[in-house]
């Protein structure tokens, strides 16, 4: 990856996905939600006006020079600092990399749109669709996401089921488990009800791995998501219990290509020395070096979770709605 995308960052390695290379669509946490897990900062724009945040010609110029370029992932995944589908032309891009690559197109949305007829329009043209569902009802929906003002929760679970009914890829569903939100089998055993009511391909039962926006947020421990698993039908897989950068790369980040590379993954994801080091494939005395040197600029900072220093991006300006 070389320095200087806006739009494209990665390709990351995940567990699900295998090596995915991510579009952003959207600038820096402009989303529908304000999750008090969210691992990518505050939301700077909660809104659900949909329009073209970023320019749809310049996101394709982007993935044609990395095509040319580097052009080996498995998947390109929508995603990133914010929600994608709140892109009014997320469909016409999705529909544009199926015409130059033959990469899975992977859209990971939080739902909150999918009760709009044109944004499951757009979503189906992807070979996945991931969205979340990690409450029950509209308190709970509230307490989970802090969603925008005018989302209700009853219109939200009715597009997850519509989509359902008229997308034919593979369709899954994440459950975000926050300790005293939702992680008790009788919180859980509603969302599994509501869950079978969506009938999704897969069910992945997700918790924070990274330093949440309010510092306070806990993992909920593996034992304990091994245990809610077994609430859903299908059975969720636990995806929450390792780092999606835990294996290395069998090549390397060019030098002069670090720094961006580091930036782009920070902004979206805090991640500790290791995490870019497997990423990137650089020494850990080569990360440690552009990480100093981008401290002392205060691009970065660093946080402490746990026994973990996590390097994370210093948030940008808010945007005026
Ligand atoms: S976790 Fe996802 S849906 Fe929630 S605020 Fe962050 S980007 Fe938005």
């Amino acid at each position: 990856m070389q320095d200087g995308y806006r739009f494209l960052f990665g390709p990351v390695r995940s567990r699900r996905l295998g090596r995915s290379l991510g579009i952003d669509l959207v600038p820096l946490k402009v989303c529908t939600y304000d999750c008090p897990y969210c691992q990518v900062g505050v939301t700077t724009l909660k809104t659900l006006e949909r329009r073209d945040y970023v320019p749809v010609a310049d996101v394709l110029a982007e993935f044609d020079h990395w095509l040319a370029h580097d052009g080996q992932a498995d998947c390109v995944t929508l995603a990133g600092g914010g929600e994608p589908t709140l892109h009014s032309r997320f469909g016409e891009v999705i529909d544009a990399i199926g015409v130059r690559s033959k990469l899975r197109r992977i859209l990971l949305s939080n739902g909150s749109l999918f009760s709009l007829p044109e944004v499951r329009a757009a979503a189906i043209k992807a070979e996945v669709v991931k969205a979340t569902l990690s409450s029950w009802d509209q308190a709970s929906f509230e307490q989970a996401h802090h969603p925008h003002s005018e989302l209700r929760f009853d219109a939200f679970v009715g597009g997850l089921k519509a989509l359902r009914r008229e997308f034919k890829g593979e369709y899954w569903l994440e459950v975000f488990a926050v300790p005293g939100v939702n992680d008790t089998p009788a919180w859980m055993t509603r969302i599994a009800d509501i869950a079978r009511l969506i009938a999704p391909d897969r069910i992945h039962l997700n918790t924070a791995t990274r330093p949440a926006q309010d510092g306070k947020t806990l993992s909920v421990p593996v034992y304990k998501l091994n245990e809610l698993a077994g609430l859903f039908n299908p059975v969720a897989e636990v995806v929450g219990a390792a780092s999606p950068h835990t294996q290395p790369w069998t090549e390397s980040v060019a030098q002069e290509d670090l720094v961006g590379r580091i930036l782009s993954l920070l902004q979206r994801h805090p991640c500790t020395v290791s995490d870019i080091s497997a990423t990137t494939g650089q020494s850990v005395s080569e990360v440690e070096e552009t990480l100093k040197d981008l401290l002392e600029r205060g691009a970065l900072r660093l946080e402490r979770r746990d026994t973990q220093n996590y390097f994370v991006a210093n948030p940008p300006e808010p945007l005026t709605p």
